[in-house]
Parts: structure tokens; sequence; C-alpha cells
């Protein structure tokens, strides 16, 4: 992990980015006692990102030191688009602090809370946190949390890291002894299948449980392939039931 972590020149060069975080000159608006009242509702949603600027190497060993140290998860998003009618999927590996219950490799499952997080809060400095969570402006707006990280930040984030799938593809086989495409097809299947049991029981789904609903419905016949297909309706239907 590099002592010196910043933003690198994408995110200097961006003018949104630079006036939105006043520059990166004032540190004390990465401060904010709000944190304190909310008791790191982030933190309990999901563990921050880590961006490839956390890193002083990104060599397969040296990332599987970073990894054996049992708080980091390799995980993904998966872009979405519709080109001429037909949905594309693609996954970006990227790392994060582990979630509670989940293990180096946690590409697609239900988000839980920071694995790291203490009854007194991060366990990290300010200055050792990962940039995902440096990045995340505490606000208030009147008396509802208005925390917000950049979407620019964001999209430049994900870029980076899609400099360094291969190496993290490597550390997916390493770990599960399978390519990355066939341990995701996995988990979204593992997934799918619990959220349809909870569908069938009619159980209230958790706000954790919705969140990984949302983007099922744009999930393509290639990352469903090992699912079971009335899992995979039954989800569906449910995803646009609640968006009506
Ligand atoms: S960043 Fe926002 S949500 Fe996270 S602990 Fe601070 S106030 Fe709470
Ligand atoms: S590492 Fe710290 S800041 Fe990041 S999610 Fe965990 S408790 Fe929150």
């Amino acid at each position: 992990m590099k002592d010196n972590r910043f933003p690198s020149k994408e995110y200097l060069e961006n003018e949104k980015i630079m006036s939105f975080y006043h520059n990166f000159e004032d540190p004390s608006i990465f401060k904010n006692d709000c944190c304190k009242e909310c008791k790191g509702y982030c933190c309990k949603k999901c563990g921050c990102a880590y961006y490839v600027e956390d890193f002083e190497d990104l060599s397969f060993e040296s990332l599987k030191k970073e990894l054996e140290k049992e708080t980091i998860s390799i995980t993904s998003v998966i872009e979405m688009d519709k080109i001429h009618g037909q949905m594309i999927n693609n996954p970006v590996l990227f790392l994060r602090v582990r979630n509670r219950k989940r293990g180096i490799i946690d590409l697609f499952s239900e988000k839980t809370r920071c694995s790291l997080l203490t009854p007194d809060g991060c366990p990290y400095s300010l200055e050792e946190r990962p940039l995902g969570a440096m990045m995340l402006l505490p606000k208030k707006d009147h008396d509802t949390l208005a925390c917000e990280t950049l979407k620019e930040v964001n999209d430049i984030t994900i870029e980076n890291w899609k400099k360094h799938q291969e190496v993290l593809k490597r550390l997916v086989k390493y770990y599960t002894g399978k390519p990355m495409e066939e341990r995701l097809k996995e988990e979204i299947r593992n997934a799918i299948a619990t959220l349809a049991i909870a569908i069938r029981n009619n159980t209230e789904l958790k706000e954790r449980q919705l969140q990984i609903l949302e983007p099922i419905k744009y999930l393509n016949d290639e990352l469903t392939e090992y699912t079971n297909p009335h899992d995979l309706t039954l989800c569906k239907r449910f995803s646009k039931y609640m968006d009506m």
C-alpha cells in the first residue's frame, strides 16, 4: 500500500472534479461531524473501494500479499449497455475492503457491512483509508445525509481498473481454480437463487437485496447461463415490478 496516495492526473485534469473537491486543497472537506452522528451508515452498507492509486505495486505477487491479509476482496461492477437492441454486459474487476461474511473473491453478492468497521468506527486513520472512502464527501442537507462521490470520479476509477483486468483475472483463477467468467456466472446463479427463495416466501426484501435485484433485469443470457431459468424470470419480473 502506498504511503502517499492522492488522485492521479486523470482526476486533477478534470475541472468538475477539481471544483467539487475544492481543488483538494482544503482537507477539512473530507471531515464532517455528521460521520460521528450517523455512525458509519455507508460503512454498514458496504466496504469502500480501493483505487489503483492506493497500491504501490499492482503485480500478481504484490496483490496476492495484500489479499492474504484477509481485509480485501476482488469484486466486480458490471457495465451494462444496449447496442442494436442487444444487452451488453461488461464485468470490470476491482478491489474493495472486504464485506462481512465474504471471502477473497466476491464478484456478485448482496452487500454486507464492512468487515473492518468497529463500534468505534473505522480502524484506519483518514490518511490510511482507501481512496474510495476519502472521495465520499460527508455532507448534510438540512437534516438528511447527502454524502456524495462525484460520478466523474467513479468513472475514472473504473477506467483505471480496466487497465489491470488481466492480473485480477489471474488472481481469481489462482484462488478459485476457475476462469473469472465462470466464477461470476456461478455467483450470479447463487445470488439469484437466494433472492428467488425470499420472493417466493413473500419475505419483505431488505435494502441490500433490492440493491442486487436492480441490475438483474439487465443481465444477458451469457452471464445468466448457469442460473435456473425459473429463478431468473421471477427475479427479473419482480425487479421490473419494483420500478413501477
Ligand atoms: S460519509 Fe456520510 S454516510 Fe458515511 S459515515 Fe460520513 S456521514 Fe455517514
Ligand atoms: S475501511 Fe473504514 S471507511 Fe472503509 S468501509 Fe470500512 S470502516 Fe468504512
